[in-house]
C-alpha cells in the first residue's frame, strides 16, 4: 500500500474504516499509483448517514446570515490555498496546471460565495384569501447525497455543496474513485471555517457505495454528475424512496458555425469546445458544423492553430495546454473511438495518436485530433467520446444544421458562431439544449443556471433555480374566522 491513506471523513474528522479495505488512486500523467485510499463499508455509510441528520439538526436552525458569513469563510480558504487544492487536482485529474491554477478552485469559491449571498434572500409569500390567509416557507430538504464525476472534482463538490448548504441542508459527498482528495480537503476546509460536524461528510468508494446511500431512505436527494447510464441507474435507484433528483450527465453537443462568423473567434471556439481538459467537458462542442462557404478557411486556420499552439506534455509544465486523460482504460476508449472513424470513412485531419510527452512516457495523452468528411451516421458523431476529439461537417441551410444539430438523444449544450443578431436568437431557441452559447464556449458563471434537455440531464445546477433545487415549499393556511363544518 503507498504510504498515504485517504480516509473517509465523517462527522469533522478522518476516520478509519474496520476492515482496511482500500483502493490506489493514479496520477494520469504518470501511471503511478500515488497514494490509497480507505473504502466506506456499511458501519461507516450508516455512521456518515446518522451523522448527517444530526448536522442538518444543527445547521437548518442556524440563522441563514451565520451560514452565510461561515461559508463566506470557507471560500475565503479556498482562494488561500488556491494553489495546493489545484496542484491536487493537476496531480489527481491530469489536467494542466494552467487551467486548474485559474479555474478549477476559483470557480469552486465562486459557487460557495453565490450560494452564500443567496441564503439570506429566501423568502415566502403572503396572500389573503378572503379573511383569511396563507404564506410559504422555502425550507431544506434534509440530508442530501452528491454525488461526483472526475473531471472537475473540486469544482463539482463545490457547485453540490454550495447550494446544499447555504439553502439549510447537509450533504454527504461521494467523489469519483479516481479523484477523491479535493473533495476531502473541501470538508475539512468548512470545518475550520466553522460548518459544523455532520454537515458535509465525504465517503470514498466506487459505485457500490454510491448505490447504498441513493437507496437509503434517510437521504432526501441525489444530485449526481456522471454519464447518462449512471443517471438512469441512480434515478431508478432513487424511485424506490421517491427522492428527488438532479441529474447532470454526458452530451454530444453541436457547434455551429456560420458563414458570417469570425472565422478566427469560431476556431477559437472549436479549440476551446474540444481540447480544454483535453476534451474532458461534458459540454463540450464535439459535433462542429461548419457552413461550407466558409469551410476551407475555418479548416485552414483550424489545423495551423492545432499544430501550432496545442501543448501536450507533463501538466505540472506551466506551458503545457492539453494533459493527460484520465485513466489507462479511458484513453483506450479515446484510441478505440478514433480507430471506429477511420474504419467508418472519417478523414483524420490531425493527430489521432497516443503521445508519450518526455518524462511523461507512461502517462495517458491522446494528442489533439481533428476528423473530417464526418457523416451524422458514424460512432464519432454519434457517441460521447470525451476526449480531445473533433469531428467537423459541413452544412448548406439554416433548416438542415438545425435539424442535424437536434438528430441526438442528448440535449446538454450547444453553440453558434454568427453576426447576423436575429439569426443567432433564431437559431438558438430551436435548438434542444440547455446550455448555449452565442459567439462563446463552455463559459458557465455560477449566476447562470445549467442542466440538460432530453437524456442529458434533470433539473438544473447554479443559478436561483439551482438554489431552489435544495428547498422545499410548505404552505401554511391560517384560518382567522371561528371554523364551522358539516359535522
Ligand atoms: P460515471 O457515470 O462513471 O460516474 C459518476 C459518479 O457516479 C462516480 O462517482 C461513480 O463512482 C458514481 N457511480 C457509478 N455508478 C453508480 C451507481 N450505480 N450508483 C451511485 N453512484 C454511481 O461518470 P464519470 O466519472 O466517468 O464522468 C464522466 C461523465 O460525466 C461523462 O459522461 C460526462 O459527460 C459527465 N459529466 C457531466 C457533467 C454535467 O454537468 N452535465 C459535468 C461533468 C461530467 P465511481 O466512478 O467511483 O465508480
Amino acid at each position: 500500500m503507498p504510504s498515504t491513506l485517504l480516509k473517509n471523513f465523517i462527522h469533522g474528522r478522518h476516520v478509519d474504516n474496520s476492515d482496511n479495505a482500500f483502493f490506489d488512486v493514479i496520477n494520469p500523467s504518470t501511471g503511478q499509483v500515488i497514494y490509497a485510499v480507505q473504502t466506506a463499508g456499511e458501519t461507516l455509510l450508516e455512521q456518515t448517514v446518522t451523522s448527517a441528520q444530526e448536522g442538518f439538526k444543527i445547521w437548518s436552525k442556524t440563522p441563514a446570515i451565520e451560514r452565510a458569513r461561515i461559508l463566506q469563510r470557507a471560500a475565503a480558504i479556498l482562494r488561500e490555498r488556491n494553489d495546493e487544492l489545484a496542484k491536487i487536482e493537476v496531480l489527481d485529474t491530469g489536467k494542466p496546471w494552467q487551467e486548474a491554477v485559474e479555474v478549477d478552485v476559483q470557480t469552486g469559491a465562486d459557487a460557495i460565495e453565490y450560494f452564500a449571498n443567496l441564503s439570506t434572500s429566501v423568502m415566502g409569500e403572503q396572500q389573503s384569501v378572503g379573511n383569511d390567509f396563507f404564506y410559504t416557507r422555502h425550507e431544506p430538504l434534509g440530508v442530501c447525497l452528491g454525488i461526483g464525476a472526475w473531471n472537475y472534482p473540486l469544482q463539482i463538490a463545490c457547485w453540490k455543496a454550495a447550494a446544499a448548504l447555504a439553502a439549510g441542508n447537509s450533504m454527504i459527498f461521494k467523489p469519483s474513485e479516481e479523484t477523491p482528495r479535493s473533495a476531502s480537503l473541501l470538508a475539512e476546509i468548512f470545518i475550520q471555517a466553522g460548518v459544523p460536524e455532520g454537515v458535509f461528510n465525504v465517503i470514498q468508494g466506487d459505485g457500490v457505495v454510491g448505490n447504498y446511500l441513493v437507496q437509503h431512505p434517510a437521504i432526501a436527494k441525489v444530485s449526481l454528475t456522471g454519464e447518462v447510464g449512471t443517471g438512469k441507474k441512480v434515478m431508478a435507484a432513487a424511485a424506490g424512496t421517491l427522492k428527488t433528483v438532479t441529474m447532470e450527465l454526458g452530451g454530444k453537443s453541436p457547434l455551429i458555425v456560420f458563414e458570417d462568423a469570425d472565422i478566427d473567434e469560431a476556431v477559437t471556439g472549436a479549440m476551446l469546445a474540444n481540447f480544454y481538459t483535453q476534451g474532458e467537458v461534458c459540454t463540450n462542442g464535439t459535433r462542429v458544423f461548419v457552413h461550407k462557404d466558409c469551410y476551407a478557411t475555418f479548416m485552414e486556420r483550424l489545423l495551423v492553430r492545432t499544430r501550432d499552439n496545442v501543448r501536450v506534455g507533463d501538466p505540472l509544465d506551466p506551458t503545457t495546454n492539453l494533459g493527460a486523460l484520465i485513466s489507462n482504460s479511458h484513453m483506450q476508449k479515446v484510441l478505440e473511438y478514433i480507430e471506429s472513424g477511420k474504419d467508418e470513412g472519417a478523414t483524420l485531419a490531425f493527430g489521432g495518436e497516443r503521445i508519450k510527452p518526455p518524462g511523461c512516457e507512461n502517462g495517458y495523452f491522446v494528442g489533439p485530433t481533428i476528423f473530417t468528411d464526418c457523416n451524422d451516421d458514424m460512432r464519432i458523431i454519434r457517441e460521447e467520446i470525451f476526449g480531445p476529439v473533433m469531428s467537423v461537417m459541413t452544412f448548406d441551410t439554416e433548416e438542415e444544421v438545425i435539424q442535424r444539430a437536434n438528430d441526438t438523444i442528448y440535449g446538454l449544450a450547444a453553440g453558434i458562431f454568427c453576426q447576423d443578431l436575429r439569426r443567432a436568437h433564431r437559431v438558438i431557441a430551436q435548438l434542444e439544449a440547455g446550455i448555449c452559447w452565442i459567439n462563446a464556449y463552455g463559459n458557465s458563471p455560477v449566476e447562470m443556471p445549467v442542466g440538460g434537455y432530453k437524456q442529458s440531464g434533470i433539473g438544473r445546477e447554479n443559478g436561483i433555480e439551482g438554489f431552489k433545487s435544495y428547498t422545499q415549499t410548505k404552505s401554511i393556511y391560517v384560518g382567522m374566522e371561528k371554523l364551522e363544518g358539516p359535522f
